[in-house]
């Protein structure tokens, strides 16, 4: 596995690929697979080291090459200080347009960073209370029945389910599930609906049923046809595909009831802050999601928990070779190490 080392004046920045082993081959409406790529980071300063992460799955665009391509196109060295954060991160956001998770394995490693150099972990920074957070949810791919009855037999200890739906196994999906246990649900469905008639249908069904909100039902170009379902829906939805970045979440406002937050699409833990802020201000729900990712992409988004209403921060469960240790899930409840910046410590260390 080879590691670029990259130096420019007081930073310097090494970034290796890496294959996360997904535990289950893992299905949504837009197709299956059972590894993602990552590519992690380590941004040093002064000898103190932030770890960061960039995960990417297909659909989003990014791959090992592009991100590393992104990479080796960073040059630190127009920057002295690291609580120059502004700036820094402006200047990563303006060499591409896109790469969302490079930009996010910079953003990340450089929170890890100030977190260190303050001795303080984020939530703390950011004036959260550790016995605010959510608890998570765990998904539940699309399958087989026998499957799913395994799956959610397997995720006894979280009190929410989040089951993948926009198939035409939607209806089977809930009822396997309720053969098997009455915890509340929430469905995401990628996009899957496409007539709004039929969505208002499901969304009654679905809350007979006991979800408690929908994720993305309608493709993001129907904008009209959402906002007419969130009008309608007897429960809330959540726009995933439609919300990336901190431009979008105004967009959303009154076209869904809420926003779902992923580091990978919003280019870090910066913005991630600013877009539940504003959505907070707008009066709008708000759900922190995440990529298959280790703990340590998803321990940088549970910084932000404690003020989001939904967590489906369970990637890091879903692989075979994570190689740290941060966020916990202890009966289903986020817990949030007390250790500086992000909170992550590497696997069998202290
Ligand atoms: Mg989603």
């Amino acid at each position: 596995m080879q590691t670029t080392l990259r130096k420019s004046g007081k930073f310097t920045l090494r970034y290796r690929p890496y294959t996360l082993e997904l535990r289950h081959v893992f299905t949504i409406a837009a197709g299956s697979r059972s590894t993602t790529p990552v590519v992690l980071t380590e941004l040093e300063y002064d000898g103190v080291v932030g770890y960061g992460e960039a995960s990417m799955p297909p659909y989003l665009g990014e791959s090992h090459e592009s991100v590393r391509t992104f990479l080796d196109r960073v040059d630190l060295s127009g920057f002295n200080d690291p609580f120059h954060t502004a700036d820094m991160l402006a200047y990563i956001d303006q060499l591409a347009p896109k790469n969302t998770a490079a930009k996010a394995s910079v953003d990340i490693a450089l929170h890890d960073l100030l977190g260190k150099l303050m001795n303080q972990p984020w939530h703390r920074i950011w004036g959260y209370n550790t016995a605010d957070t959510p608890h998570t949810s765990f998904t539940i791919g699309i399958d087989t029945a026998d499957m799913v009855r395994q799956k959610v037999r397997e995720a006894a200890p979280y009190k929410i389910l989040k089951v993948k739906l926009g198939l035409d196994t939607d209806k089977m999906m809930i009822e396997t599930i309720r053969e098997v246990t009455d915890k509340p649900l929430c469905a995401d469905v990628n996009q899957g609906w496409k007539r709004r008639e039929e969505g208002l249908e499901m969304a009654h069904w679905l809350a007979e049923r006991g979800v408690i909100f929908l994720e993305q039902p309608m493709p993001k170009e129907q904008v009209d046809d959402n906002a007419w379902l969130t009008e309608n829906s007897p429960i809330p939805t959540v726009g995933d595909e439609a919300v990336q970045r901190l431009h979008d979440v105004r967009k959303a406002h009154g076209v869904y009831s809420g926003i779902n937050i992923k580091l990978m699409k919003c280019t870090g833990m910066r913005e991630a802050h600013q877009m539940a802020e504003l959505a907070r201000a707008l009066g709008m729900k708000v759900m922190l999601g995440c990529m298959t990712e280790t703990s340590c992409a998803i321990s940088a988004a549970a910084q932000l928990s404690p003020v989001v209403d939904w967590a489906d921060l369970d990637g890091a469960l879903l692989i075979n070779n994570d190689l740290y240790r941060g966020m916990e899930v202890v009966d289903g409840k986020v817990m949030l190490p007390r250790t500086p910046g992000i909170g992550i410590r590497l696997m069998g260390q202290k």
